[in-house]
């Protein structure tokens, strides 16, 4: 065995170790709150998928997520011939074994496979995939996900094979759903597309708003990840960062989708987590001037495209500028009379509450 050898056998435990952590967290949580980074919609090939489950664990841990959920159709086996396996529950078994010693938490999960309606339907939190298998009956599985204290969500409802204009809506089936409290979160982001009336259906039924990858190949060419991009990403918060703490925030629609450089979700969760990822220095002057000076710090992994409210003018700036990731910029605020404390009100323009509706919150010096 040669130096060189020796050399590689012994780091390499620890390169990987280094590559395998983002080494800063997406969003800092707010004081009292965890914020998990979670992505519950997964294939293998167990179902359509391109992959073993293990690489969804190495994927998702180079990505930096906490917690993933591979959800393989129940129903769609194009591989069956290939790998003829007679246990829903395989993928996940596979993959947890690989997560085990890892950060990275996998629940069970599985998407129930049907034409519109209802659709595609994710549930994840599950105790066993073969037992939702129903060949002829879509709700039927639909609520055994559900005694299983399953948490079930509606996949791509804007998906263009089963709504041609892209348009998400709601058919009666889903109202049922609704109605009897079987179905609890949407998909607003899925892959590479954006539903704003899929937002406007969860914030009309209450469900909880989610992004997912729905990764089929691999997530670092689909989304560009080596060029800066990320797969869509759905963050919880939580009381803690425990599975139940996370599945009942899930359930409670604590959530916030990270889809390309856009953060979407309800306005007084989003308000929650931005307060916490953008801070703002004391405010100084120069001995001359009456011209403020406040740096403001963005701790998050997104840019955030601002938009000033405000009163007053700035000597660099227009009223809009971005704030790139984990960076800070320094605002020079013509304030007339030399202030103590500043409020500087914001729109976030790539914060999305609503169709059509941005951020609104405020951001105080010291
Ligand atoms: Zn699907
Ligand atoms: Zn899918």
């Amino acid at each position: 065995m040669n130096l060189k050898y020796l050399l590689g056998y012994f780091l390499l435990p620890f390169c990987a170790l280094f590559l395998n952590a983002q080494n800063q967290v997406f969003f800092k949580p707010p004081a009292g709150y965890a914020v998990t980074s979670t992505d519950l919609h997964i294939h293998t090939a167990f179902s359509d998928g391109s992959v073993w489950p293990n690489i969804r664990v190495d994927e998702a841990l180079k990505e930096g997520l906490d917690l993933i959920s591979i959800t393989d159709h129940l129903e769609y086996q194009p591989h069956k011939e290939d790998i003829p396996h007679p246990d829903r529950n395989r993928s996940f078994d596979i993959a947890i074994d690989r997560a085990s010693n890892s950060e990275l938490t996998v629940i069970k999960g599985a998407e129930i496979t049907r034409s519109m309606p209802p659709g595609h339907i994710n549930a994840v939190f599950i105790k066993d995939a073969n037992k939702l298998l129903f060949p002829d009956d879509a709700k039927a599985a639909i609520v055994e996900a559900n005694n299983q204290g399953g948490f079930v969500f509606w996949n791509h409802p804007n998906w263009e094979r089963q709504r041609p204009d892209g348009i998400a809506r709601l058919d009666p089936l889903h109202k049922e759903l609704i109605r009897e409290n079987l179905l609890h979160g949407i998909e607003v982001a899925n892959h590479t597309t954006f539903s704003e009336e899929a937002l406007t259906l969860a914030l009309d039924n209450n469900l909880t708003v989610l992004g997912t990858s729905d990764i089929h190949g691999l997530t670092t060419w689909e989304f560009k990840i080596p060029e800066g991009g990320h797969r869509p990403i759905t963050f919880v918060l939580s009381e803690d960062s425990s599975n139940a703490a996370i599945k009942k925030a899930l359930f409670q629609g604590n959530t916030m989708v990270w889809f390309k450089d856009l953060m979407i979700g309800k306005a007084a969760l989003l308000s929650n987590i931005i307060q916490a990822n953008l801070t703002a220095s004391n405010i100084s002057y120069h001995e001359d001037e009456i011209i403020g000076e406040v740096k403001l710090k963005n701790h998050a992994a997104a840019p955030l495209h601002l938009h000033y409210k405000g009163p007053y003018t700035f000597h660099e700036d227009s009223s809009v500028f971005i704030i790139p990731p984990y960076s800070e910029k320094i605002l020079q605020i013509k304030t007339l009379t030399r202030k103590t404390r500043l409020e500087l009100p914001f729109t976030l323009l790539n914060g999305i509450v609503g169709a059509k509706q941005y951020l609104n919150f405020s951001v105080s010096t010291p």
